[in-house]
């Protein structure tokens, strides 16, 4: 029966993720989508309870009628039918509603509905460019996703949850009043009129006080986090007292907004005290001089009373509904900026598999400025033939790895294009590109998962004796062996903590190239691929390296050229221009700026290392 219906829903759709539109109410209904039915059926069972409540207010008028004028004998021949209906009212249907909203709410939308939000948003998110991650922080995107998932279920689950119900169910007890006697529905009347002034007033004011706490919130937690992220240097510097105050001060903020908050609420409960007081005076005063004019009878009496005194008990749990809707509403107004943001770099309608066959690169006056109009990279233009090792050399700022990532097209060109085999790369589809480029970086971060995990990413079908064979080149087998983690992990199942932390520079590195030795792609990016290890490690995994270039198109950069000296061409870059390229000994025999690096680098001695 449960799982019934937990399948209505699917929690994991397999439809590509696009962009969901900006705008409040479409990028709601973009992420409803598919839930539609159960909301539909949600909303119906909803209003058919809130219907049927009210007619039980009505029920118990007509029955306090009978039983005052009623003949004991004759009653139950007389009324029987209608008792016999009520009673199937309240016990099979009434029953039967409240199970089947149940299910609809707890086991088709609470907890697929968010998580078919949180599933497309974070494939949605995964598609951003780089630049996009470079421009924000991980830990409040990913807040934004899991927040937002939430918001938008509240929103779409209070409105059509709680406001059917209530609108329903004030409408049905209008229709009821006014059918007995229309001037019974008039204080209830004046009552909403004024229920909804009290409404105004302090839902905006506490939407206010809702970001507002939200916000020093986050600054109370941020300075908190701060202190414990930094903790060496507040220790270092002996500045604990310091750090306290610096957190009482948001700790204070975050209060104040409390107390602010808490005046309202009292002034709400006050307000709305007060209204249903007065309606319960006005209501029972009214019908009972109704009464004594004989207007109405003794059940329109206790049927008005007790709607009275059931508002009463709706009337704080609609108020704090309506402003958690508001709140909703504001959370995901302010989601729906981050996650509907477009994605830059997109495969191109059509866009086809790259096919590399020998590897060869082709940079053609490409431009590109990080959108800012000029510098960067301007009009660069460079051949690399299938197989050719080159080194690109230039100081830093030059825009080596601009060049690198415009290959990988992590960024959309500006001007020009870059083909692989004659294969314009903004017609190839970018996980083909990525899958036939393989990259070793400076600074590797490792996924925070288990060294054996982290080396399959560059192949996640290889055997396992392929993983360890890489890992062995990579002279990283004998450090993994001694490798374990908290949780009783040991080896190749040990975790590498996030980012990689637990493991020396050095360390990462040498998993990354085993990473890259299994991935084995046609084309190589080094980039200060050896830059963490030490010299004795660097030696003996160079030969690995060696191994793996032999027959493969390589780019590598370098600050210590002594690393890319033997390359079959070097190109010095300066200020995103090729000022001088040729083979080592080429370039020193120019004696133009790469054998001024050189001679730099090496204390001088040009004529050893000739
Ligand atoms: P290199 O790798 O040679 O040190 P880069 O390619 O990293 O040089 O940088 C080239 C230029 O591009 C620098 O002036 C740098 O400030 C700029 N740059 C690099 N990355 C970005 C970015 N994400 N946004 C804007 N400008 C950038």
């Amino acid at each position: 029966m449960f799982s019934l219906f937990e399948r209505i829903i699917q929690p994991f759709p397999n439809a590509r993720p696009v962009t969901p539109p900006r705008q409040l109410f479409s990028f709601i209904a973009h992420y409803s989508k598919g839930t539609y039915g159960s909301l539909l059926a949600m909303s119906l069972l909803t209003a058919t309870n809130a219907i049927l409540e009210v007619q039980l207010f009505a029920f118990l008028g007509q029955l306090v009628d009978w039983l005052a004028s009623a003949d004991r004998g004759s009653f139950l021949a007389e009324k029987g039918q209608t008792l016999l209906l009520m009673s199937l009212i309240v016990l099979v249907i009434m029953p039967l509603v409240t199970v089947l909203h149940s299910l609809i709410v707890h086991q088709t939308l609470l907890g697929n509905f968010p998580m078919k939000i949180r599933w497309l948003a974070h494939r949605q998110l995964l598609r951003q460019s780089l630049s996009f991650y470079q421009n924000d922080f991980a830990g409040r995107l990913a807040t934004k996703v899991m927040q937002t998932s939430l918001a938008v279920r509240e929103t779409v689950m209070k409105l059509l949850n709680v406001m059917v119900y209530v609108a329903t169910y004030f409408f049905t007890m209008m229709v009821t009043l006014a059918q007995t006697d229309w001037r019974l529905a008039v204080p209830l009347l004046c009552w909403l009129l004024a229920y909804i002034g009290v409404q105004y007033y302090f839902v905006p004011r506490m939407k206010q006080v809702s970001s507002d706490q939200a916000e020093s919130r986050a600054q109370m937690t941020g300075r908190i986090v701060d202190s414990y992220t930094n903790i060496s240097t507040v220790k270092l510097f002996a500045h604990s007292q310091r750090e306290a105050d610096y957190a009482q001060e948001g700790m204070t903020n975050f209060l104040t907004t409390v107390h602010r908050q808490m005046r309202l609420a009292t002034g709400f409960d006050v307000c709305v005290g007060l209204l249903n007081y007065g309606l319960i005076f006005c209501v029972a005063g009214f019908s009972i001089g109704l009464w004594l004019n004989e207007v109405v009878t003794v059940g329109a009496i206790a049927v008005v009373v007790s709607m009275a005194l059931r508002l009463q008990g709706m009337s704080h749990w609609v108020m704090w509904e309506v402003g958690a809707l508001f709140e909703n509403l504001g959370t995901v107004a302010d989601g729906s900026t981050t996650l509907a943001t477009p994605v830059e770099v997109q495969d191109s309608a059509g866009a086809s598999p790259l096919q590399v066959a020998q590897g060869r690169i082709e940079f053609d006056h490409i431009g590109f400025h990080y959108g800012k109009g000029s510098g960067v990279i301007d009009d660069l233009s460079l051949s690399i033939a299938a197989g050719e090792k080159v080194g690109l050399v230039g100081r830093s700022g030059a825009g080596k790895s601009t060049l690198v990532n415009l290959l990988l097209r992590f960024y959309d060109l500006e001007s020009g294009a870059i083909r692989i085999d004659g294969q314009d790369l903004s017609t190839v589809t970018q996980d083909s590109l990525r899958a036939n480029i393989a990259m070793v970086t400076q600074d590797t971060s490792l996924l925070h998962r288990s060294v054996r995990d982290n080396i399959l990413y560059g192949k996640p079908d290889a055997t396992e004796a392929e993983m360890l064979a890489a890992a062995t080149k990579a002279e990283a087998h004998d450090f993994i062996l001694g490798l374990s983690d908290p949780y009783g992990n040991q080896g190749y199942d040990a975790m590498v903590g996030e980012r990689g932390v637990k493991l020396s520079g050095g360390q990462r590195q040498r998993v990354a190239i085993a990473r890259v030795l299994l991935k084995n792609a046609p084309i190589l990016i080094l980039d200060e691929a050896t830059s963490a290890l030490d010299s004795e490690v660097e030696a003996a995994i160079q030969h690995s390296l060696y191994e793996l270039m032999s027959d493969k198109t390589v780019i590598a950069i370098a600050h210590r050229l002594s690393t890319i000296a033997a390359m079959d061409r070097l190109i010095v870059m300066d200020q995103g221009k090729i000022i001088e390229q040729g083979s080592h000994q080429q370039l020193l025999a120019m004696n133009g700026v790469y054998a001024k690096l050189w001679a730099h680098q090496t204390g001088g001695f040009l004529g050893l290392e000739d």
